[in-house]
């Protein structure tokens, strides 16, 4: 199985889950660009945002991330991006929200 966070998911790749229940999951990212920087993640393979049509699992991934911002105690403010295909610059082809906080997140976009 090729997809690293199917992988995940199954258990084939050991982490450390902060949050797991039947539909999704959530692990800090690797390369964390903020003091919090989480992932959360489905556990059945969906390629991206555009291809969700599950609303169950929609609300569930949007409700994990605020209780996971919760978690975090990010009161002050957070931030919540889904990239989706290639002019977001999506690396992993397996839809997953990246909660952002725990300092000044500055502008949404860079211009240009
Ligand atoms: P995106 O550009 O939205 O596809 O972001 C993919 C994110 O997944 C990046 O921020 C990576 O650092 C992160 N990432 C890749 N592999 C892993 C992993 N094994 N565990 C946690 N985060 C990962
Ligand atoms: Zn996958």
């Amino acid at each position: 199985m090729a997809c690293i966070f199917c992988r995940i998911a199954s258990g084939e790749l050991p982490s450390k889950k902060v949050h797991e229940d039947d539909l999704v999951f959530v692990v800090r990212d690797i390369k964390p660009q903020a003091p919090s920087h989480l992932l959360v993640i489905p556990k059945a393979h969906i390629a991206s945002l555009w291809e969700l049509e599950d609303e169950k699992l929609a609300g569930r991934l949007l409700s994990v991330a605020a209780q996971v911002a919760r978690t975090e105690g990010l009161e002050k403010g957070w931030r919540l991006i889904a990239n989706s295909r290639e002019h977001a610059g999506q690396e992993v082809q397996h839809l997953h929200l990246h909660v952002f906080g725990g300092r000044p997140l500055g502008r949404m976009l860079t211009p240009g």
